[in-house]
């Protein structure tokens, strides 16, 4: 596969800046102020006092590509780039802080970046006196103060920017965004006649079309996937030394828009203060090679494991710079196939990686844009439970909860299992109301868009589109979560037991919900063996777990008695210290659970996920 190299900025690829405008516009460019490299690209001038441009090309913030397709043929002297900051964007749903401050920091990198090599670009910022409340009304105020002769800008990523871009009065002319490797025509011709549509097969297509781990005609190594040899759970003594997280230092754009968030926006959940997301594609660039080098190796193995206090593991942590197109998916496959090719990862862990990217990331989107505008509405399972307030807090007495939620308030990342198996499940069998769940996705993680987060959280983990993503329903006691991680040694609850005292309420309202949905998922061949196992409970035993889910719905999805937060996670004492996640503490009551029962189930480097994900 040959990676498409995007244009880039002159800060970006170090190219010497292109053309200047007229001296009118050159009173438009950015310039340094000499100390700190503060933001200073300046907002819209009031109508006629620039000349008017030939061409606008208006960029959101997840569109921080220089080779996109809105800057073919743009020229410096005559077109002019307008982004704005809007506090809709931060309110429509509640984003979160680390969200909100790697957009902002991101968008104001890339205009200083363009305004740098010469090029006019206006940006409104959110604390601008005129500011505007949505994207809309910003480019209406746009093309009134610059008068272009047309609107350009890459069709939005989402369902809701797209309609009302694409019926909006400056009628821009939106352009096919070539960042993906699959455009919604090939996706639409890949769908056509199939009743059913899997990923697996999606994603075969893609390796041929893109020549991606393939030898001649056949798959490389002589298989599609290798998932059978991924997907272990760490031994008793854990992921050992885990290299350290490439972390990028707060620079004064971000300080500067983690101030602003602070004081424009001071009721937004989670923290900043730990932030340390790339911001540009130079520092992009950096984080995928580090993955590369130093995580890919193992990924394969672990990219389902969990261990309390590791937030990072194995995984690359590039998902938001993929979304805001600081990377190129090619750049990511490409790099990750040579890794393999030089015998510096081996081909499991490649093949893995490579699925998640060129598979799963394209069939999402795909997905996406066939359901939408539906798709944000469905509720196959008829889920009515408010989303507990735990998920804001991490204040919660189970500790594989408390883990995730905690990681995911304080950095605004987990890894796909924590999402899955650990909020997500929860999420599922509590019978959550998938729009607030959706709402909290879209929310708290750094990476989250509508097109990638909305079929993860309504198709794959909540079944709430009755089977379009996910061939049933990832319904899982809290015995998976006690295979896949330690979580369970710190808990006050049994992962083995439904009812009692210390009953896990992963175990409870697992078998409460087959219970529930009996009718529905005995259509489904796949629940076959679970509804066997379901059918082997007598009375007495439905009935207490029916009365103790009972009891935990009615007290926010926690079980009664149970207090906020539980015994030692084990976190280590830097994460422990982090603002969101719960310091390790003994709650009254509490009786650790032996950790010799956890370490006789995760002994070994074994296989333990396959059956869940074929
Ligand atoms: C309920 C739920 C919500 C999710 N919401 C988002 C979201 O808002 N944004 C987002 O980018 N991903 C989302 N995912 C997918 C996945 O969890 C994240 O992409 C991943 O955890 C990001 O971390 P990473 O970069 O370290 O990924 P890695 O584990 O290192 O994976 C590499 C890359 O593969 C891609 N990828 C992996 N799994 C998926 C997937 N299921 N769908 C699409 N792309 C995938 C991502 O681009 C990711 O960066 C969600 C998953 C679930 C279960
Ligand atoms: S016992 Fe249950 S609630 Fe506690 S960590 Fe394990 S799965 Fe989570």
């Amino acid at each position: 596969m040959t990676a498409r190299t995007p244009k880039g900025t002159a800060a970006q690829t170090g190219a010497a800046p292109r053309g200047r405008g007229p001296s009118a516009q050159a009173a438009h460019r950015a310039e340094r102020d000499g100390s700190d490299g503060a933001f200073i690209v300046p907002g819209l001038p009031a109508r006629g006092r620039v000349p008017p441009v030939r061409r606008l090309v208006m960029v959101l913030g997840d569109q921080l590509d220089a080779g996109s397709a809105a800057f073919d043929d743009f020229d410096p002297a005559r077109d002019a780039v307008f982004m704005a900051e809007v506090p809709e964007e931060s309110r429509y749903v509640p984003g979160s802080r680390a969200r909100s401050t790697l957009f902002l920091s991101a968008m104001r990198h890339f205009a200083q970046a363009l305004a740098e090599r010469g090029w006019r670009v206006h940006y409104q910022r959110l604390d601008d006196r005129a500011a505007t409340d949505t994207l809309a009304e910003a480019l209406q105020a746009a093309v009134d103060a610059l008068v272009p002769g047309e609107c350009v800008m890459v069709e939005p990523g989402e369902w809701r920017l797209r309609e009302a871009f694409s019926r909006h009065r400056a009628a821009p002319r939106l352009l096919p965004d070539r960042h993906f490797l699959c455009s919604h025509e090939q996706f639409a011709a890949h769908a056509k006649g199939r009743r059913q549509l899997r990923m697996e097969f999606f994603y075969r297509e893609m390796r041929e079309r893109h020549r991606v781990l393939m030898d001649g005609e056949t798959p490389a190594g002589g298989q599609w996937n290798y998932d059978a040899e991924n997907r272990k759970a760490f031994g008793a003594a854990g992921p050992g030394a885990v290299p350290p997280r490439a972390g990028v230092a707060p620079d004064a754009i971000t300080r500067e828009v983690i101030a602003l968030l602070a004081s424009r926006l001071p009721d937004q959940p989670g923290h900043a203060e730990r932030f340390d997301w790339p911001v540009t594609r130079a520092q992009a660039q950096a984080a995928l090679a580090a993955f590369i080098e130093q995580r890919l190796p193992a990924f394969g193995d672990f990219q389902d494991a969990m261990w309390t206090g590791e937030p990072w593991l194995f995984h690359a942590h590039i998902a938001a710079a993929l979304n805001l197109k600081l990377l190129d998916p090619r750049e990511v496959v490409a790099a990750a196939e040579a890794a393999w090719r030089a015998g510096r990862a081996p081909l499991p862990a490649v093949e893995g990686f490579i699925r998640q990217v060129l598979g799963w990331r394209e069939y999402v989107r795909g997905i996406y844009w066939r359901a939408m505008p539906g798709y944000l509405e469905a509720n196959a399972l008829d889920a009515r439970q408010p989303l507990p307030a735990f998920y804001w807090s991490g204040e919660v007495p189970m500790a594989c909860l408390r883990e995730a939620i905690g990681q995911s308030l304080a950095f605004g990342y987990a890894h796909h299992i924590q999402r899955l198996m650990v909020t997500g499940l929860y999420a599922l069998l509590l019978g959550a109301v998938p729009r607030e769940v959706h709402a909290w996705y879209l929310s708290v993680y750094v990476d989250a868009v509508e097109w990638v987060e909305a079929p993860n959280t309504l198709g794959m983990a909540l079944y709430a589109d009755g089977g379009v993503m996910a061939s049933k329903p990832y319904a899982a006691t809290g015995r998976y979560i006690e295979r896949m991680s330690n979580y369970c040694r710190g808990c006050r609850f049994d992962p083995a037991k439904s009812t009692g005292e210390d009953a896990c309420p992963f175990t409870t309202l697992y078998w409460d919900f087959l219970v529930r949905h009996r009718a529905t998922l005995s259509r489904n061949v796949r629940m076959a063996l679970q509804l066997k196992n379901l059918a082997r409970l007598d009375a007495a035993a439905l009935s207490a777990i029916a009365a103790r889910a009972h009891a935990i719905r009615a007290n926010d999805g926690v079980p009664p008695g149970a207090g906020t937060t539980a015994t030692s996670t084990g976190a280590d004492a830097d994460t422990a210290a982090t603002p969101g996640i719960a310091p390790a503490t003994d709650a009254p009551g509490a009786s650790p659970r032996p950790r010799g029962r956890a370490r006789a189930t995760s002994a070994g480097t074994r296989p333990t996920n396959r059956r869940l994900f074929e």
